[in-house]
């Protein structure tokens, strides 16, 4: 059967993987982004990988190369635009690059859409015609998808969510303060937190999971869900203020789209029973009533496999 590359790029995470027809996977390899190192090292590090699976592989077989990044890209002419989960990538000509350096076909589209492809092919959205997915990573952006069909919009900027501001101040995301993205992504909780805690420690508050302002700027996402869950007040307090404009960015879509379902990814999926309820609870207050009860607010199902199906799902389109 004939092989795909998929590369996934994420403002935390990088992964290539190589995989056929049916999603079955062969080969995986993943680094950290440490996206302070710029896009010139960041793709040396992919083409590196690549050329492995090159050399490992029959390259009759090695059929297309697919991307799956954070936008604002254009996925016509191949290149990355400026994502704010990758300072340094203003217009790459990520698919000429990868064209040249590897005589073969490659494609991108924005992760949120591709993820959301994965998701309602094999995941939580199957058999859906309305479907929007939540990447929730270390961004947040939308997938659309629409009468059965992906919606990217007039210039692949459909679902861009992350830009919604819902307050007018907070932490920034996608260089907005008060952003859906600053208030509610991984990158954006870890803002708010640090925030917080700096503002806590400040008035002598004890913060359990941050004991020091020496600690303050080691602050993840993951160590604010992780202390919520084990009961820290000041964790609880950044948790629950995150989800309540989760809630109202979540009213806005299905206010707007009438969804059937709402699939989050990543922090979402891993803290469920944490956000849920705090999510319905502003749900209940802001959503058209008729459009709540219709519509499903589900955890992404793909796991750590989303991301690794958006990008070969990108190379087999
Ligand atoms: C970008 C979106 C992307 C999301 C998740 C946002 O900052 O603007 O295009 O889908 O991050 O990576």
């Amino acid at each position: 059967s004939a092989f795909y590359v998929g590369l996934d790029i994420g403002g935390t995470k990088c992964a290539v993987v190589l995989g056929d027809d049916d999603f079955n996977i062969y080969e995986k390899v993943f680094f950290e982004t440490k996206v302070e190192r710029g896009p010139t090292i960041i793709l040396n590090e992919f083409k590196q990988h690549i050329h492995q699976l090159f050399e490992k592989y029959d390259r009759e077989k090695l059929v297309k190369i697919g991307i799956s990044c954070g936008g604002p890209l254009d996925s016509k002419l191949g290149l990355i635009k400026s994502p704010p989960n990758l300072p340094g990538w203003d217009d790459i000509p990520i698919v000429e690059i990868l064209e040249k350096e590897f005589g073969i076909a490659v494609a991108i589209q924005n992760d949120a859409n591709a993820c959301a492809l994965a998701e309602w092919m094999m995941g939580a959205g199957v058999g859906t015609e309305n479907m929007i997915f939540l990447t929730f990573g270390t961004g947040m952006g939308a997938g659309l998808i629409l009468n059965g069909k992906i919606y990217s919009g007039t210039n692949d900027l459909g679902g861009e969510v992350g830009h919604l501001r819902l307050a007018d101040d907070g932490p920034i995301g996608f260089g907005k303060a008060g952003s859906f993205e600053g208030f509610c992504s991984g990158g954006g909780i870890a803002k708010l937190a640090k925030s917080t805690v700096e503002h806590k420690l400040k008035n002598k508050i004890v913060v359990g999971f941050c004991p020091t302002v020496e600690d303050v700027d080691a602050i993840t996402a993951k160590a604010v869900f992780t202390a919520a869950l084990q009961g820290d007040q000041v964790a609880l307090e950044i948790v629950k203020i995150s989800a309540e404009y989760l809630g109202k960015a979540l009213a806005i879509l299905i206010d707007t789209l009438n969804p059937e379902c709402i699939v989050i990814g990543s922090i979402y999926a891993r803290n469920e029973a944490l956000l849920k309820p705090l999510v319905y609870e502003v749900l209940k207050k802001e959503a058209i009533p008729e459009a709540l009860e219709v519509c499903r607010i589900l955890p992404a199902k793909l796991g750590d496999k989303i991301g690794d199906y958006a990008a070969l799902g990108v190379a087999m389109q």
